[in-house]
Parts: structure tokens; C-alpha cells; sequence
């Protein structure tokens, strides 16, 4: 009897290896769940599969139902974003984004902005010269977040809901664990540290725009930086892993 097959729509998250030659390929699908699948023989230099199902490409995939993991029959390439593999310092910042959406995506968890986002990302990433490529990082990370519910509190306090009129100042204070900003009163009462009040607007910024207007945006990859730090802070806190593929970014010295 012929195998049960679908249709799925990935983006390519990670490849980890199986056997003598085989690949588990972890897709983000259109759906926004994780969906991880075998590509048989896929590390054999002679496969369709290797060309295919490259990291943060888009993929249409016929997929069979399997015991354990579904196994993908055939794949076609739908963007290839080849230059997220070829160019050093776009790699190193399209990691991250894969990083993250692996953590937050799940088997069977519907969240098709998700993909959306993660798509409009990379495609962006692959469009901008490397001094901008942090800031569409900085980007999809705040907006995965806040899709998954992890928005961060920027204009109330955290802890009472007050407005927080910050312009003029020039620290804040935050509270990772509290989620965003706290107010004066509530300082005390909470593990708090200061801001500049500068990284909290840009993130704000990242978190509001467009990725058309985020390659437009006149940011220092300094200024991107810092909300890059944030949000692995805000990763830690609230996702409960580091990302490795964030500190390398911090540490390869390609910036
Ligand atoms: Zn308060």
C-alpha cells in the first residue's frame, strides 16, 4: 500500500546529520509549526536533496508519512537565499534568526505570521550590504518574540501599567523579569536595571517597523548591537536559552 503523502511549504531551520548519509532537515512550515523530516541520502553529493534543502531556503516538499519522522520524497526550490551561505557576515547574522525561530516554533503549534515574518526577513537580510544586516536581525528577533507572545513593555511599567514618559531621559529603568519598563515607584520593589533610553527607542523602532523601512533606517551597527543584546537578554528570560549563534555574532569580530 502506497504511503500517505502532504504538501508542505518550509523554510529550512537546520540540518543535522543521520546515518551514513542520510539528514534530519528541521523546516519552519507555512503553518508557523516545526515540522522535522528525513531526506534519505540527502549528504550523497549525486542527491537532488543536497541543492535543495539548503539552510534558509524556501522549500515546497512532498512529504510521506513515516513511523517516527516523516520522510520527505521530493523538493523544489522555491528562494534560495544563496547569498545567506555565501557571504560570511550575512551567514552569521541569518543564524540567530534560525536559532530563535527553532526555539519558539513547535510541532503542531499553528503561528503562520511566523512564517511570514521569518520569509520577509531573510529576504531582506540577503537584499541589504552587511552594516544593516544587524538591525534586520535585531528585527525579526523582537517581532518573533512579540508573536509568541513575549512582547516587551516599552511606554507602560511593567510591574503597574503607568505611562513611562521617557523623552527626557536618559536611562530607564527595565526589568527583564518583569517584562519592560518599570516606573519609579515600582523600582525598588523589582530586579531592575538601567537602560539607555536610546537602545529602548531603537528597539521600539525595530519592533514597529517594516523590514523596507528597518534597510532604509539611518542605524549605527552600534545602535543595533545593543538591541541585539537586549534581546538575547530577553531570550534568556523569557525562552529560556542562550543563543549561541547571537554571541557568536557578538565575538566574531566581522562587525
Ligand atoms: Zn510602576
Amino acid at each position: 500500500m502506497p504511503q500517505p503523502t502532504y504538501d508542505a511549504r518550509g523554510i529550512v531551520l537546520r540540518k543535522t546529520k543521520l546515518g551514513e548519509s542520510d539528514l534530519i532537515v528541521t523546516l519552519l512550515s507555512e503553518d508557523g509549526s516545526q515540522l522535522r523530516v528525513v531526506a534519505k541520502g540527502a549528504r550523497k553529493p549525486t542527491s537532488p536533496f543536497s541543492s535543495r534543502l539548503e539552510l534558509y531556503s524556501v522549500v515546497d516538499a512532498l512529504v510521506a508519512r513515516g513511523r517516527s519522522l516523516d520522510i520527505v520524497k521530493e523538493a523544489r526550490l522555491v528562494e534560495s537565499n544563496e547569498r545567506l551561505r555565501r557571504d560570511l557576515e550575512h551567514a552569521a547574522c541569518a543564524a540567530p534568526m534560525a536559532e530563535l525561530v527553532g526555539r519558539v516554533a513547535q510541532d503542531g503549534l499553528e503561528n503562520p505570521r511566523l512564517f511570514a515574518l521569518t520569509r520577509a526577513a531573510l529576504s531582506s537580510l540577503g537584499r541589504v550590504e552587511a552594516a544593516r544586516a544587524p538591525a534586520i536581525v535585531a528585527g525579526h528577533l523582537l517581532k518573533a518574540l512579540a508573536f509568541a507572545g513575549l512582547r516587551p513593555s516599552f511606554d507602560v511599567c511593567a510591574v503597574c501599567g503607568r505611562v513611562i514618559d521617557l523623552r527626557a531621559a536618559n536611562e530607564a529603568a527595565l526589568s527583564y523579569s518583569e517584562g519592560g519598563v518599570v516606573c519609579s515607584a515600582c523600582r525598588g520593589e523589582v530586579e531592575a536595571v538601567a537602560l539607555p533610553v536610546s537602545t529602548l527607542g531603537w528597539c521600539r523602532a525595530f519592533l514597529g517597523s517594516t523590514f523596507a523601512e528597518i534597510e532604509a533606517m539611518d542605524v549605527d551597527p552600534s545602535a543595533s548591537f545593543a538591541a541585539l543584546r537586549f534581546s538575547q537578554r530577553w531570550v534568556r528570560e523569557h525562552v529560556g536559552a542562550n543563543l549561541k549563534s547571537l554571541d557568536f555574532l557578538f565575538t566574531c569580530g566581522l562587525f
